[in-house]
């Protein structure tokens, strides 16, 4: 049985950051915890490893510290989903709404090819626009998303039943 109490409690919730009323989950001190780091990365192994994972696709910036780590122990590539004029090679770009505002992220056109099973990995899921923009992407090369996958899922903001009813898979440890 996972202990996922352990996993929640090395993450701290900060108030107002970035902004007042906002309650932001901060990972840093999972990360730094060896144990708490280690189960972490077990636990997404442990769950992709005979899903025949062609490839590890990690959200800017986040997503990159647990993917990249992720898709070595998989022993598949990693390719970054990353935020706008970060990317030097040709790209795709999806736009999507924030709170306040829009956001852009990219992939390189090569990033995944027809077919490919791709694992993508980011570390919260809260109104879900990120996830959904980087599903896209990966849609529009042709790649099939086996499973979108973070630590945290924030349930009070709808990201994760959005996520669900737009048809994709989700995994997360912890809300
Ligand atoms: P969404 O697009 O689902 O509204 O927001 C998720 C994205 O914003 C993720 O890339 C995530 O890194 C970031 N994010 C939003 N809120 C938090 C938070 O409370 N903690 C962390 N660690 N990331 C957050």
């Amino acid at each position: 049985q996972l202990d996922t109490a352990f996993l929640k409690n090395a993450i701290r919730t900060v108030p107002d950051w970035p902004q007042p009323g906002v309650m932001f989950r901060d990972i840093t001190p999972l990360l730094q915890d060896p144990k708490a780091f280690r189960l972490l990365v077990d636990v997404f192994v442990l769950r992709y490893m005979d899903r025949a994972i062609d490839v590890v696709a990690g959200i800017d910036a986040r997503g990159f510290i647990l993917g990249s780590v992720v898709a070595h122990q998989l022993n598949v590539g990693f390719v970054p989903v990353r935020k706008k004029g970060k990317l030097p090679f040709t790209t795709i770009a999806e736009d999507y709404e924030l709170e306040y505002g829009n956001a852009t992220v990219e992939m390189h056109t090569d990033a995944a090819r027809k077919g490919d099973r791709v694992l993508l990995i980011d570390d919260l899921i809260a109104t879900g626009g990120t996830m959904m923009a980087a599903a896209r992407l990966l849609a529009r090369l042709g790649a099939e998303v086996v499973e979108a996958a973070a630590i945290v899922d924030l349930p009070e903001l709808g990201g994760s039943k959005l996520l669900r009813d737009a048809g994709l898979e989700i995994f997360t440890v912890c809300d």
